[in-house]
């Protein structure tokens, strides 16, 4: 069982590959683009705990040499910091021009290793292993890579599509199950952006994929890739369509900030929160009809996820004071806030025009909910 996506960008095309025992065939799989048998791994150190040696068995049965340096893992580690280490560490490798970089782990090591490749005399090569549902499914795909700074998250970064991507679905077997879920925010968000018979589907096996089913879960990553890859094929650097991609994030960015960037809310359960505020406010403009977020929050609710503000543990931010927050997205067009809304389940669309009034009533609302739960 293995499927293959193609990212088609003229000369920065590349192929997602997804199955099972990836890791085991990764010298195989990696080998055509090597100049030299000797790669470098960048992987953060609950992943190389579990998954480093499978790698470097992997590559050593084609011959090829692994040096590897680990990270803290964790939100904290996407830094200046890190990014100094990271390159620091690859240029005592002496990695060359035509060498090829790994980022072994989850969007933390993914967006950090793809930046400092992209950086690294002038930009190496690299290689995605994503580990995490929400890298395979969309940190590792599109080429968008960066750290966190003071003023904010994803503020320094650059585009660097990677030569490769192993999605191998093997590992999803030892992620903890709030970061399977958190995962699963980004997969159900391609349901709801743009392909009602995968929101059904998801709705029919998200059950069989949370408790292990291969066959579910490489079908669901698969097509996510592959939305992924079509709309990243249309529009790589985000002037249009990539837009799409950002359905709950403008909310999610909001309620990331207000928690501090913590445990409280990872950020594919704040996209899942913001894709059911994303459907009520889209109700409430009178884009849909009100089943939808009613179907959306159903569906979540049965995944097990966080669905509502009231999920949220502690204190939040009155409405305003949200709508500042999102404000400062680097999203924001010209003093406008951008809203990803939809017509209907799979029928997202990118607007300007959304009246605050409306965006305060569906927030103070959700606020109204938690008060009235707590
Ligand atoms: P992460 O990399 O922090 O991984 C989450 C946790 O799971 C970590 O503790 C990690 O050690 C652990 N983990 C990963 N794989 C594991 C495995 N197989 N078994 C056991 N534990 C494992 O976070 P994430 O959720 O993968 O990614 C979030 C990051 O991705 C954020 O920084 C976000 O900004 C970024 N992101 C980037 C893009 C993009 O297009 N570049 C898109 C979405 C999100």
């Amino acid at each position: 069982m293995q499927e293959k996506v193609h990212v088609s960008l003229g000369e920065r095309s590349y192929d997602v590959i997804i199955g099972p025992g990836l890791m085991a065939r990764a010298g195989e799989l990696i080998s055509p683009l090597l100049p030299r048998p000797r790669v470098v791994v960048v992987s953060d150190e609950t992943v190389a705990a579990l998954h480093l040696e499978t790698l470097r068995a992997g590559l050593a049965s084609s011959g090829i040499a692994m040096e590897a340096m680990t990270l803290p893992a964790g939100e904290a580690t996407k830094s200046w910091e890190s990014l100094t280490r990271t390159c620091d560490w690859l240029l005592d490798q002496k990695v060359e021009r035509r060498d090829i970089v790994v980022a072994l782990g989850g969007g933390v090591i993914g967006d950090l290793v793809g930046f400092a490749a992209a950086v690294l005399r002038r930009g190496v090569r690299f290689v995605q292993i994503p580990t995490s549902l929400l890298a395979q499914v969309d940190s590792s795909v599109g080429g968008k890579t960066g750290i966190n700074v003071r003023q904010g998250k994803n503020l320094i970064g650059a585009f660097h599509q990677p030569a490769l991507v192993l999605a191998d679905t093997d590992v999803l077997a030892t992620l903890a199950e709030r970061d399977f879920l958190a995962g699963y925010g980004e997969v159900v968000k391609y349901g709801l952006l743009g392909d009602a018979a995968f929101f059904d589907w998801l709705d029919e096996n998200g059950p069989a994929l949370k408790s292990g089913d291969m066959a579910a879960r490489i079908t669901a990553v698969t097509k996510s890739v592959q939305m992924k890859a079509d709309i990243v094929a249309r529009d790589e650097t985000e002037q249009g369509d990539r837009a799409l991609l950002n359905l709950g994030h403008t909310f999610c960015h909001a309620l990331e900030a207000a928690t501090g960037y913590s445990n409280r809310l990872l950020h594919g359960e704040g996209v899942a929160i913001g894709c059911a505020l994303a459907f009520e406010l889209s109700a409430r403009l009178g884009l849909c009809s009100q089943e939808e977020p009613s179907r959306v929050r159903e569906h979540l609710k049965r995944m097990g996820m966080k669905t509502d503000l009231s999920d949220i543990p502690g204190d939040l931010p009155d409405s305003d004071a949200l709508i500042e927050l999102m404000a400062q997205d680097k999203k924001v067009l010209d003093g406008k806030l951008r809203f990803i809304l939809a017509r209907g389940i799979g029928q997202a669309f990118v607007t300007s025009d959304v009246p605050r009034d409306a965006l305060g009533d569906v927030l103070q609302a959700a606020l109204k909910e938690k008060a009235r739960q707590s």
